[in-house]
């Protein structure tokens, strides 16, 4: 063999070994691009066989959408003599197709002609995959971007809803986009803002989440994405295929939101023919709803926020309003007491005015005072037997200066056999003297009120207060209880009014484990207000409750009788108009009386003045009124009988004044006859 010979057979070996060795495919094709020769490379890679590829039968194992672009330019390489770069897709012999990239040279003769083309291609799907999700991960952070910024400045959840699916309908080139949120129900989805491509109908409305069949709607219940390429070929009618087809849409994205186990939200991608939608938009659509989510959360408690300010700033010009209305007349009453010229009618006609008035700023503090400690949890109920007709007299009584004022009559319809409630008698009697009064205010002068009571089937106590009043609109029948709610038809008949009585009616009804809803066919139709109460105690119950405490609001008894023996009074209070006023209702009411400003001038007064009673103020400067109590009970524990004059009248304030030392416990302010009744019982037992 001639060493020209050798030379050749060792370079066609140094080939073949490099062929069969080398994870890419190598190649030689004839000058027109042909494969003539046996290439073991590609068939290695290809699964194709000799017989197969020759010719131009390497081109079947392309991808079919990559065949005519690589002809093209394995013609134009062959006019050029190079071929580089040239990036196609190739089955693999397991059928999965590969990015690979082809580069090739001539071999030329002696002459320069080109003998064959000898090549390679490098597999090169692992990088192109890494870039396309490089991509498509920066594509998609461009977007959220652009979409945070364009809904930055949106502050009602409408317009973050229409933007957002404006945008991520154009972004992913579909046909319509919706936010939908889900009902508290689980069941339906409402979509209140959409965006569709031209020729596509809005999709807003309520749906039904079964529209999906039961499969996908429990899928997107747990939280999985819906993705459907093609509705024909993927649903079957029980997922709605026909339903989707009608309205045009023939793929579908739909992402769900789970928050704490429960759906709340819904992304929806229409798309009006079939598509194959990539992994990369399924997570971007996925991402989207969280955030346009987060967004409408934020808008709806900031309007939440500005609604609540605003019915605190409307509050608080009502409330200043509200306290400086009883004093005008307050101010007025006093100058015409201070003149002496005044007739014994007249004197009287102005205390009079200046006794309602107080009484109205006393009842409007009291309701303020009484929803801040419900709300706060701090209101102990005393529940306690009682009948029915007696918590419906303390209230009519007390609401009815008002209902005479305006003219209006009232019935009482109760049942004929008594029932005894298990309440905490001021508190109820107080809802329905709120309901009475809100019945009188809201009705033109000379209406009729109706005050019924009833046992429901399940024996529950059912109280209503009707009338034939100004009404209330439907839409506003839902908001009546919450706090400053007030209607607009309302103010026209009632210039006060703050809001809060029917907030604190239901907290109260609540709190003794009732129910309370409002009732009217609209404007100038009257309204009904409806009490539940839990059922009745079947046991007759004794009528009396705690002295002192049902004092507070009942009628007046007759005129006060003096004591047989003159009893001495130490009244103990720093606020000297209160001082000064008690002394002397207590010498009009026939008693020895003597004030002091201070617990230490307390404790100096009882051996000189031998008080039998001290009324004792618990908030003073220095020494407070417990601690008053605790010394004076410590040098004579049977001294004088220890009465508490407080601003509040809880179980515990009255538990923490037992334990001081006191005898009986006040509650400011204090009723004449409250005062009268329990100084006439203490009298009595002196003797
Ligand atoms: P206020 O009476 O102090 O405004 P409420 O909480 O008692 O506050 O009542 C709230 C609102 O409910 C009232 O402002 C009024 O608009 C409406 N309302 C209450 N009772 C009636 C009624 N009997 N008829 C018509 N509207 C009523």
């Amino acid at each position: 063999m001639s060493c020209a010979e050798l030379e050749l057979r060792l370079s066609e070996r140094r080939f073949r070994t490099l062929a069969t060795s080398t994870a890419s495919v190598l190649w030689i094709t004839a000058p027109s691009g042909e494969a003539l020769v046996e290439n073991p490379s590609w068939s290695a890679f290809t699964g194709q066989t000799h017989a197969q590829y020759k010719g131009w039968g390497w081109l079947d194992a392309l991808h079919p959408e990559d065949r005519h672009k690589v002809t093209q330019q394995w013609q134009q390489g062959v006019t050029t003599g190079l071929f580089q770069h040239l990036e196609y897709r190739l089955k693999r012999h397991d059928g999965v197709y590969r990015h690979v990239v082809a580069q090739g040279a001539p071999v030329l003769d002696e002459a320069g002609e080109v003998v064959e083309w000898i090549g390679s291609c490098t597999d090169v799907t692992e990088a192109r995959e890494s870039q396309s999700a490089l991509r498509a991960s920066e594509e998609r952070f461009r977007f959220l971007d652009q979409l945070g910024q364009a809904t930055r400045e949106a502050t009602d959840a409408a317009s973050v809803m229409a933007l957002t699916a404006r945008l991520l309908g154009e972004h992913l080139g579909t046909s319509r986009c919706a936010y939908a949120d889900v009902e508290p129900d689980n069941d339906r989805f409402t979509i209140r803002n959409d965006w569709s491509a031209a020729g596509m109908a809005s999709s807003t409305g309520v749906y039904s989440l079964d529209l999906f069949g039961p499969l996908a709607s429990q899928q997107m219940r747990t939280g999985t994405t819906l993705v459907v390429h093609d509705v024909d070929a993927e649903l079957g009618a029980e997922g709605g295929a026909d339903m989707f087809s009608a309205i045009g849409v023939k793929a579908i994205i739909c992402s769900p939101l789970v928050k704490n186990g429960r759906l709340i939200a819904m992304m929806a991608v229409h798309h009006r023919q079939p598509r194959r939608w990539s992994e990369h938009e399924v997570l971007l659509i996925e991402e989207v709803v969280e955030r346009c989510w987060a967004h409408i959360e934020r808008v709806r408690d900031a309007a939440a926020l500005r609604e609540q300010d605003r019915r605190k700033d409307e509050f608080l010009a009502t409330l200043a309003h509200e306290l400086r209305n009883p004093l005008a007349p307050v101010r007025y009453a006093l100058s015409m007491l201070r003149n002496p010229a005044m007739s014994a009618s007249a004197t009287t006609r102005a205390q009079d005015v200046i006794d309602r008035q107080i009484g109205n700023m006393v009842r409007l503090i009291d309701d303020l005072l009484d929803l801040s400690r419900v709300s706060r949890g701090l209101i102990e109920l005393q529940k306690a037997p009682i009948p029915l007709s007696v918590v419906v007299d303390m209230a009519v009584e007390t609401s009815r200066p008002g209902i005479q004022a305006a003219g209006h009559r009232l019935d009482v319809q109760l049942p004929q056999q008594e029932l005894t409630l298990d309440v905490d008698a001021t508190r109820m009697s107080q809802v329905l003297s709120n309901l009475l009064n809100n019945a009188a205010k809201y009705t033109p002068d000379g209406g009729r009120l109706r005050l019924t009571a009833w046992q429901d089937e399940v024996g529950q106590v059912v109280i209503e207060v009707a009338d034939n009043g100004i009404g209330i609109p439907p839409q506003e029948q839902g908001r009546l209880f919450e706090m400053f709610a007030r209607l607009p038809n309302a103010t026209a008949r009632s210039q006060g009014g703050l809001g809060i009585g029917l907030s604190l009616v239901r907290s109260l009804v609540e709190l003794h484990g009732g129910t309370v809803n409002a009732f009217s066919a609209g404007l100038d139709e009257g309204s009904s207000f409806r009490i539940s109460l839990p059922v009745v105690l079947v046991r007759p119950a004794p009528v009396a409750t705690d002295a002192l405490h049902g004092m507070e609001s009942a009628p007046l008894p007759g005129p006060a009788a003096s004591p047989g023996t003159p009893t001495r009074v130490l009244v103990v209070e720093d606020n000297a108009d209160g001082l000064d006023t008690l002394l002397e209702l207590l010498e009009l009411l026939g008693y020895t009386a003597q004030g002091v400003p201070t617990g230490e001038a307390a404790l100096e007064a009882v051996p000189r003045f031998l008080p039998h009673i001290v009324l004792l103020d618990i908030g003073l400067p220095g020494l407070n009124g417990y601690e008053v109590a605790r010394r004076l009970r410590a040098i004579d524990q049977a001294g004088p009988t220890l009465v508490a004059l407080t601003g509040w009248g809880s179980a515990d304030d009255r538990r923490k004044a037992l334990e001081a030392g006191f005898d009986h416990h006040l509650t400011k302010p204090i009723n004449p006859d409250a005062l009268q009744t329990l100084l006439l019982d203490i009298s009595r037992c002196l003797t």
